[in-house]
């Protein structure tokens, strides 16, 4: 709920008539781009925070997508949204920086 109160402050923000003079309104626009960044980044956490939500509800909440073995409750404690244990998440990790290499 505190995210979306978040997220409803940063449109409004965006939703507001740049004013003033030139210098203020290239500090608005900067301010923009600032707003549209913590948006993004809201919006993405958000999506994970209702995902986790709804696993709960679902009852798969701490389930690693890829294995189905338990997620470590230390990781969860870190990383709520987690949805893969460490051993997957390393190992998807590595598989991504070989196709890289
Ligand atoms: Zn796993």
């Amino acid at each position: 709920m505190e995210l979306e109160r978040q997220l409803r402050a940063g449109r409004e923000a965006l939703d507001a008539d740049p004013r003033g003079d030139t210098i203020d309104q290239a500090r608005n626009i900067a301010d923009r781009d600032l707003v549209v960044t913590d948006l993004n980044m809201a919006s993405g956490v958000l999506e994970r925070v209702r995902h986790a939500l709804r696993e709960i509800d679902e009852g798969t909440y701490g389930q690693c997508r890829r294995c189905e073995e338990a997620i470590a409750v230390k990781r969860l404690r870190a990383l709520p949204w987690s949805r893969f244990c460490v051993r997957c998440q390393e190992a998807m990790e590595e598989g991504l920086e070989l196709l890289a290499s």
